[in-house]
């Protein structure tokens, strides 16, 4: 190539380069999202009309001040936070908080936020991108506040259809009506399904909310996995509850909600494996942990949908197309019990062979 043509591809990829850099500061001008960039340390150096709408502020008036204006006072840990995570050169993705207008109002956002980087690779500074939610957000309370009232209303008259039916149990029992009696079985086991089906929507509910209560009492966890395990066994002829192993020592929780978990993977452990004969229970220490899994050999579930198995109402649309009853959210509830009790929970699952779900939690 001649130094004249070169000359002219340099100056044609500026031209270009220039072109592409006006189409994209119109792009970031006329998005409806906040869009802003901020120094290290926290100076907000660009403001695009999206942020002034949102905001209320205008270029003029944010342009060198501190992010810190526009976080409430309970989201000033939030600048610290999302610092530490851009010097390590990681991205902020979707992150859902809030945020004050000039106005005063407090609103709710998702904020995607990026390293900026200069020529040589170093972090300057980050950019941010901000959506409004609040919309979004109101419906998602009134749906929680909707389940969370109609789940507690509905407890009441369950409980007394339930107390009602156990009385006309024993009234028939004294007659020795058997058909009869059989019919009331099957409806007492219906009643128990809608009251753990309207628990559980609670429990989803105070849990969005941070309200499941827990108590810290000192109580042998053999002992629970040996009942649970024997209640549940009642409730199929199908499978059989096999246990191994022992912890061996009693620990501090919440007794009803560890037992409440066990009931969640055991259940769910014998719906999801309609074909197979075992359900194999493991319990035993590890490294100052207690560590107890729940085996089955059923239909399994595919990789893509384990890192969202414990989502509130995610559930697997099976590719054998059986449907399983269910709501999706007892992993949820599982999932939040065991990480206040500060252990973890996990799954190994292949699909066509089965599922392991275990659960730890700290001996101390
Ligand atoms: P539910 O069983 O009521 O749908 P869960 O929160 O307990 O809700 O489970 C969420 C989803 O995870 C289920 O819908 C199912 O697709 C999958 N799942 C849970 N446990 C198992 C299991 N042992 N085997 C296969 N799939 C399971």
């Amino acid at each position: 190539m001649s130094q004249n043509t070169q000359r002219i591809t340099q100056k044609i990829a500026t031209s270009l380069n220039a072109e592409a850099s006006l189409l994209l500061a119109a792009i970031v001008e006329s998005s409806d999202d906040a869009i802003m960039s901020k120094s290290v340390d926290g100076t907000i150096l660009s403001w695009n009309k999206g942020a002034q709408q949102i905001y209320g502020y205008t270029p003029e008036e944010v342009i060198g001040q501190p992010v810190s204006i526009l976080m409430p006072e309970s989201k000033q840990d939030d600048f610290p936070k999302m610092i530490n995570q851009l010097k390590k050169g990681k991205r902020i993705e979707h992150y859902e908080t809030q945020r004050k207008t000039k106005d005063g109002r407090i609103i709710d956002v998702s904020i995607t936020v990026s390293p900026l980087r200069n020529r040589k690779g170093e972090i300057i500074g980050a950019s941010k991108i901000a959506r409004d939610i609040t919309y979004q957000k109101e419906i998602e309370r009134k749906r929680e506040d909707f389940i969370s009232m109609a789940s507690h209303e509905l407890k009441t008259p369950i409980t007394s259809i339930k107390g009602f039916a156990q009385i006309l149990q024993r009234l028939l029992n004294k007659l020795g009506n058997e058909d009869a009696n059989k019919f009331l079985d099957r409806m007492l086991h219906q009643i128990d399904t809608l009251t753990n089906l309207v628990s559980d929507l609670l429990d989803a509910s105070k849990v969005q909310q941070g309200k499941l209560e827990y108590k810290d009492e000192k109580f042998d966890i053999d002992s629970l996995i040996e009942d649970t395990v024997e209640n549940i066994q009642q409730t199929t002829n199908r499978h059989s509850l096999k246990i191994t192993g022992k912890v061996n020592t009693s620990i501090k929780a919440d007794k009803d909600r560890i037992g409440q978990v066990l009931v969640n993977l055991l259940t769910n452990a014998i719906k999801y494996s309609p074909q197979a004969k075992e359900v194999l229970i493991y319990a035993g220490k590890k490294k100052g942990y207690l560590e107890v899994s729940v085996q089955d050999f059923g239909i399994g579930i595919n990789k893509q949908h384990l890192d969202k198995i414990f989502d509130k109402f995610y559930r697997v649309t099976n590719p054998d197309g059986d449907i399983y009853p269910g709501l999706g959210i007892g992993l949820y509830i599982s999932n939040e019990i065991i990480k206040r009790h500060k252990g973890q929970i996990y799954i190994h699952s292949e699909i066509g062979k089965g599922s392991t779900f275990t659960f730890n939690l700290p001996l101390k």
